[in-house]
């Protein structure tokens, strides 16, 4: 492994750990359902982006509702 040639002084390593800090991300309110997001991303409680359903959630809800029920059956008939 590699030395250092010289020590780091306190205040050097302090200067560069000044740029360190971590600033709280920037959010917007989505057009559709006001709910806080990133910006330039999908909402991801309504599934729009630019006024398009890109997720079409409503619909992933159904057909996994469906599933559900068709296995519940499935058990039931056993
Ligand atoms: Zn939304």
């Amino acid at each position: 492994m590699g030395l250092p040639a010289k020590r780091r002084t306190k205040q050097s390593k302090r200067e560069r750990a000044a740029h360190f800090a971590l600033t709280a991300a920037s959010t917007t309110q989505c057009p559709k359902c006001k709910h806080a997001i990133l910006p330039h991303r999908v909402c991801q409680n309504c599934g729009y982006y630019r006024g398009k359903d890109v997720l079409h959630l409503k619909e992933r809800d159904e057909r996994a509702a469906k599933r559900k029920k068709r296995k519940d059956k499935q058990e039931a008939d056993k």
